[in-house]
């Protein structure tokens, strides 16, 4: 594993090591999963293999079109090397389709398409549980500027569009999802870029025919077969996983 590397940063899904070069990081996907703002813990046996893909499949998929993210390569099963990049306090969160909180809050039935596309800002903050906040809240206290603001909306938007799009070719509906950006710095120019991770941690992801559920809310609500759900998006993608190369596995026995 990364014993060699200097650990920067531990959260609950991933760790962070100093990279290779200056200005870059290793991210080191775990199988650790956690819910409910850490209140509900475990593991999923091989997600941080699956996440890992998954991650760089999307986010190279989005550089494509022109989206500018942290990602550089994958260097192993469970690692990726990014770019580092100061972190904006902020999960933004987009939704096509009512589910989870916003269900929860306004009362409206799980499943229901909503009439447009609702973008939401939290603060990134385990203390206090990354409360919603406002854009008056984020420049306020300057967590972002206007501009950083604009840059984080239009990116946010054109991501929704193109995985919408993605994930419906492959039979799965987007409901929703939360991404991170942060500010990189390059020759006295600083650019909002995607960061850390999409993966079924951080999307809700229907089966467009059966509406089951592919993504951790099988964990978040115990409805087992978690890891198969996850292995089953990233077989849509077509991202190959052999079952035997995974590092979570020992030898299979022949029957
Ligand atoms: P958390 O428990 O805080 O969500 P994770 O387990 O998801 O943490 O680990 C990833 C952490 O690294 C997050 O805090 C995220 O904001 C941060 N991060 C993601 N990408 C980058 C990057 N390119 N540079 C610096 N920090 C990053
Ligand atoms: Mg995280």
């Amino acid at each position: 594993m990364s014993s060699r590397r200097r650990r920067i940063y531990e959260g609950k899904a991933k760790i962070l090591y100093e990279g290779p070069e200056p200005g870059t990081i290793v991210q080191y996907f775990k199988d650790d999963a956690s819910a409910f703002n850490n209140k509900k813990k475990g593991t999923i046996t091989g997600k941080g293999v699956i996440n890992n893909r998954i991650s760089e499949y999307l986010m190279t998929r989005l550089n494509e079109i022109g989206v500018p993210t942290h990602f550089i390569r994958r260097l192993n099963m469970r690692e990726q090397l990014v770019r580092q990049v100061e972190i904006i306090p902020l999960e933004v969160v987009v939704r096509n389709v009512a589910a989870g909180s916003l269900a929860q809050r306004f009362g409206i039935p799980e499943g229901q398409a909503l009439p447009r596309s609702i973008l939401e800002f939290y603060y990134k903050n385990d203390q206090l549980g990354d409360p919603m906040v406002t854009e008056e809240h984020i420049t306020a206290f300057g967590w972002a500027t206007p501009q950083d603001i604009d840059d984080i909306v239009a990116l946010a938007l054109r991501v929704n569009d193109f995985l919408s799009g993605l994930f419906l070719g492959i039979g799965i509906k987007l409901i929703d999802f939360k991404i991170e950006f942060g500010r990189l710095y390059e020759e006295e120019m600083v650019r909002v870029v995607l960061a850390d991770e999409i993966s079924p941690d951080s999307c809700r992801l229907w089966d467009l025919k059966t509406n089951e559920k592919m993504d951790k809310d099988r964990f978040r609500r115990d409805l087992g077969k978690v890891e198969e759900a996850y292995q089953e998006v990233a077989r849509r993608l077509g991202i190959l996983l052999d079952p035997g190369a995974g590092d979570h596995r020992g030898p299979v026995t022949v029957q």
